[in-house]
This record gives structure tokens, sequence and C-alpha cells, in this order.
């Protein structure tokens, strides 16, 4: 149960020596009570109060990295329900599944599909490889997936199938995904051995919960609950049901991220997994496995994944400031647009598309769209005016031709009387046109 501020003030020594950087312990207390202060700041805490707080004041859900240690990813630490509430922290991971006959055509599938979107790379994080019998080619495809330097899930209840992988990529920090009320004493055995993280399923929730106390009770830290795949129903239902006892009611016991095998839900039908996947990433799939991922899955599924998971309450900008793009020199034309992340990389991609050297000139618009930034007064002929010339653009470019978003060409007439001797363009009113309208501008 959370505890007041009064609590932890005493346990607190009471000297209000400011250490913390707080005026008193009291004030500390309320702090840590809020959240917005962690009881380590206090230099003098007994160890006695550390482990007494260090309980009560921990989050609901664990949160801890997999793979290796040059593509680490992160895994829990949602503190809500809903993103309305507050930031979620860990996105959901993508996964795609592969025996290990089918391991070399799975790696070469994920590499199709990778590209960026507003300044975050769109990738499959995972290959999730499923035992089928031979010890020995499981082995070796575990190898592969390590090689290809994505994190990998070994989806394995055999024991000595398990160890053989393990002892073949423990560098790479794979997840032993294959406990079960049946194995779990040896599987427990082989996470702490390897130093993984373990995934862990069960048939039903009762079996699951207690499967998981299990591995609590053998040390293990970094648990993944797998929400098993007997049907879309009870996986949807198990994995709310989990993170709703893990944030709402506050059981550690299920405060871990969650495994759900998509490929396993839907085999074969595309369309269903994609749609579950969806699903999935809303409610509370931290990885979810997939049969594959062509760019037709990706670019729904990946733009979710990134709303869901951006901070509400920042603006999506990227800074302020002059872009050369295509090689753009001082004698090359420039545009401007907002620092509405989405609208600069569509903008700079099309411009990087037409090979044209542009310098895109990008002021402070508050984050918002073309439009709406006009609307609020945030792009308007004076305020992009000014940014010209506070940022010193004159002086790091002689070419005085400008040219405006078309939405916003009612801006021409003053942007002229606001900066003598440019030449205000107006550029079409879709971004998609920018290429043969700057090759034909060049020309
Ligand atoms: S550092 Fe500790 S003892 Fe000092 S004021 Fe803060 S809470 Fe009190």
């Amino acid at each position: 149960m959370a505890l007041k501020g009064i609590d932890i003030f005493k346990l607190t020594p009471k000297t209000n020596c400011k250490e913390c950087g707080q005026p008193t312990c009291m004030a500390f207390g309320m702090k840590v009570a809020q959240g917005t202060a962690q009881i380590e700041q206090c230099p003098h805490m007994s160890e006695e109060a550390l482990a007494k707080l260090g309980e009560a004041t921990a989050p609901p859900m664990k949160s801890f990295k997999i793979g290796p240690a040059d593509a680490e990813l992160s895994l829990g630490g949602e503190t809500v329900l809903f993103r309305h509430d507050k930031t979620f922290v860990s996105k959901t991971l993508f996964a795609v599944s592969a025996d290990a006959a089918g391991t070399d055509a799975a790696i070469e599938a994920i590499k199709s599909v990778d590209y960026e979107r507003i300044g975050e790379r769109m990738s499959v994080e995972i290959v999730n490889l499923e035992y089928t019998g031979d010890s020995a080619a499981y082995t070796e495809a575990a190898k592969k997936a390590a090689a290809s330097g994505k994190t990998v899930i070994l989806s394995v209840s055999d024991e000595a199938a398990a160890k053989d992988a393990l002892s073949a990529i423990k560098d790479s920090k794979p997840v032993l995904n294959g406990a079960n009320p049946s194995n779990i004493a040896a599987f427990a055995a082989l996470a702490k051995e390897f130093g993984v993280a373990i995934g862990v399923t069960a048939d039903d929730i009762d079996t699951l919960y207690d499967a998981v106390q299990a591995l609590e009770k053998e040390g293990l830290k970094d648990i993944i609950i797998d929400v098993g795949a007997a049907s879309v129903k009870s996986a949807f239902a198990n994995a709310v049901q989990i993170r709703r006892a893990a944030i709402k009611s506050g059981d550690h016991s299920f405060g871990y991220p969650s495994i759900v095998n998509i490929a396993k839900l839907a085999p074969g039908d595309a369309s269903m997994q994609t749609a579950l996947a969806s699903l999935f990433i809303l409610k509370y799939g931290s990885i979810v496995i997939m049969e594959g991922m062509s760019y037709a899955q990706a670019l729904p599924l990946f733009g979710l994944r990134q709303n869901i998971f951006t901070d509400p309450q920042k603006p999506m900008t990227v800074e302020t400031g002059i872009y050369p793009l295509n090689g753009a020199t001082e004698d090359s034309i420039c545009a401007v647009t907002v620092d509405f992340a989405l609208t600069y990389f569509i903008v700079s991609g099309e411009i990087e598309r037409s090979g044209v050297p542009v310098n895109l000139i990008i002021p402070d618009a508050g984050g918002y769209s073309v439009l709406t930034a006009w609307s609020a007064g945030k792009f308007s002929a004076g305020s992009i005016a000014a940014f010209i010339k506070e940022s010193d653009i004159e002086s790091k470019v002689k070419n005085r031709n400008l040219l405006i978003p078309g939405k916003v060409a009612v801006l021409k007439g003053e942007l002229e009387e606001n900066l003598p001797g440019w030449k205000i363009i107006v550029s079409p009113g879709e971004a998609t046109s920018l290429v043969k309208f700057l090759k034909e501008l060049q020309a």
C-alpha cells in the first residue's frame, strides 16, 4: 500500500540537514509520497528504513532491459492504465517468429522493413525462435538470430535445448521464454545461471499467478508474463487483468511486462494479426510476436505505436534553425515550414527526394502544423521574418528566394514587406507535389 508523506517523514532522521535538496525532512517525505523525489536522495536513511520504504514506494510495474548491450530494449515501468493519465513508458516491441528452418528467411524479411518516421527508427526489434524438436538446429538458428543484432526470444520449454541455445548466445541477453508450472524450478535455474529475463506462461490466470510467484521466490526479477494463446478472448482478458492488477491494485506479482504471441492466435492470417497487434499495442502487450512484418503491416502498426507511446503533453518538435538539404550551400534556395516534427519530416523527405539543394528554415511555430500554427499566430509573416533576422540567416545564405507553404499563400505580400530584397514563392498546397515543383523551379 502506498505510504503517506507523514509515514515517510517518520522514517527519516528528522535532522532537516537539507542534503536531499528539500528544506525539511517533512518536505522530503511529502515529495517522496508524491513521486517527485527518490528515497535515495537522502544519504542518511538507515538500512531498515530504506528496506521498508523501498518496498512501499516501488513502482507498480518492474522495468528492465533485454537484448545486446549496444541495442538494449526497455520493458515495463508503466504507472498508469490510460495514456491520457500519464505518458506510457516502454513502447510495445515487435517480434517476428520463426522456427530453426525459417530463421534465415525471417531475418532477411525483417531487414526489408526499416525506415525512419518523425525521427524514430521503425523496425522489428526481436526475433522469436520457436523450438520444434531439433536441439542442434535450434542452437544454430539462435546463433544466426543473435548475429543479426536483433534481440532473441528463445521460445522453448525443453530444458536441454534451452541450455544449449543459451550457452551459445548468452552474451546477447536473449529472453528465455518457456517456463511453465511443470518446469519452473529448472527454468528459474537456467535464467539465473545465464542472467537472462524469463518468460512464463500457464493454462489459466490463477496458475500463472502462482508460477510468477514461484519465480519471484527463486529470486528472479526480470520476468515477462506470456498471456497465452488459447484464444484471442483469453489472451486479451489476461493482458488486461494482469495490467489492472498491477497498476490499480498494486499487486506486485503481476507487475511485469507481457508477451502476446499473435502468430499463434491467428496463424496464416496477416490481416487478423495486424488487427490483433493494434489491439495489443493499446492493451497491454509489451512484446507482440507476429509471423511477419510487411510494409503494409508496418505502416499502420508503427504509426499507432508511435502515437500511443509519445508524451501527449509535449509537442513533437524539431529544433529551430536552418537545415541544408541535398548539399545546399549559401547560393541555394530557401524554404520555410513549421517545427512540428511530422510536417518537418514530410517536407524534408520530399525535398530530399527531389534532389534539389534547399536551405530549409524552421522557426519556432509552437510545434503545430502549418494551418494550426498560422491560425494561432505562431507562423505569421512577422514571426518568420523575425526568425530570419534574429538567426542571422541573411549573412549565412546569399540566395534571396524563399518558398512558403501553399497553405499560407496569404502571407506572401506581408512577408515581402517584412523581408525587403527577398522574393517569396508560394509552394504547392501538398508536400507530395514538391518534387515536381522544385525540379521545375531549378530547371
Ligand atoms: S537529507 Fe535526509 S535528513 Fe537531511 S533533510 Fe533531507 S530527508 Fe532530512
